[in-house]
């Protein structure tokens, strides 16, 4: 299984899933709205060099409330 990062985009709460099936909905454990965003897999902390990456708290703590 391939473990995927998203982000909520209600909340902004940043977390990790594995994805059971294609196309299944994923939630989001904070706020559980279906409006979360997956980020490439394996972004942990990956320094966007520049290239648009200022916008996704790809980077977060996981804390960040
Ligand atoms: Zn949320």
């Amino acid at each position: 299984m391939i473990l995927y990062e998203f982000v909520c985009s209600q909340c902004g709460h940043a977390f990790e899933e594995f994805q059971k099936a294609s196309g299944e909905a994923v939630q989001c454990p904070e706020c559980r709205s279906g409006q979360v965003k997956r980020l490439l897999s394996a972004v942990r902390c990956a320094r966007s060099s520049g290239s648009s990456g200022a916008s996704e708290p790809a980077c977060a703590p996981g804390g960040f409330s």
